[in-house]
């Protein structure tokens, strides 16, 4: 699971954007002051930090310089009102990855976090003689390439970069298909079982029973 911190004090922002990183798949961690969200991170498992310039307690600012201390490769998307801070939030000074001006649209708040989160992705993650080279769109199985289908790909991206994880059918249906309503549906099973055919079946992705699927290391 991808954990994003949103650190803003003003609830008419913050609870409709919580919602939205929700429905995107994220879980989402809010702090409303400075000294709560550094606080969040230290504890760990924060992946994106979205970080209003304007906090109580202690500022933007300082909160992305402290974080920087220790997470220099936490990504941090900075909101701010004021324009006229854009070069310094966004310089070395502050250390902040991207910027968004309040007011925001939705969408395209939603679209630089998945662009900073994009930017985690290895190119290319290779497990137990199953390589996948992510922006190449290329997958080898013992060095020999195999072509699947646009799904196929995806699904197999999900359950190789959380290899020896069970992930379960929600998260699947959420990252795959954008619907974990989809819970009935045989579309799953389908895609799983042309997937196991391409790459070596069961000895590959393990069904766990009543929970989900688990790329095996060996
Ligand atoms: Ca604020």
């Amino acid at each position: 699971m991808t954990t994003v911190l949103l650190a803003e004090d003003d609830a008419a922002i913050a609870e409709p954007l919580s919602r939205a990183l929700t429905r995107e798949g994220y879980t989402v961690a809010v702090a409303t002051d400075g000294l709560a969200a550094l606080d969040r991170v230290q504890a760990g498992d924060v992946d994106l930090l979205v970080l209003d310039l304007g906090l109580p307690g202690m500022d933007g600012l300082e909160v992305c310089r402290r974080v920087r201390l220790d997470h220099s490769d936490l990504p941090v998307l900075m909101l701010t009102a004021r324009t006229d801070e854009v070069d310094f939030v966004v310089g070395l000074d502050a250390g902040a990855d991207d910027y968004v001006g309040k007011p925001f649209r939705l969408a395209e708040l939603l679209a630089r976090v998945r662009a900073l989160l994009r930017r985690l992705t290895p190119e290319a993650v290779e497990v137990a003689g199953v390589r996948m080279e992510l922006s190449g769109r290329r997958v080898l199985v013992d060095g020999e390439e195999v072509g699947l289908a646009n799904k196929e790909f995806e699904l197999l991206r999900v359950l190789l970069l959380r290899a020896g994880q069970v992930v379960t059918r929600e998260e699947i249906l959420r990252e795959v298909w954008n619907d974990p309503e989809m819970k009935t549906s045989k579309t799953l099973d389908m895609h799983m079982s042309w997937l196991r055919r391409k790459i070596g079946g069961e000895r590959r992705i393990a069904t766990v029973r009543g929970v989900g699927f688990r790329f095996n290391h060996d």
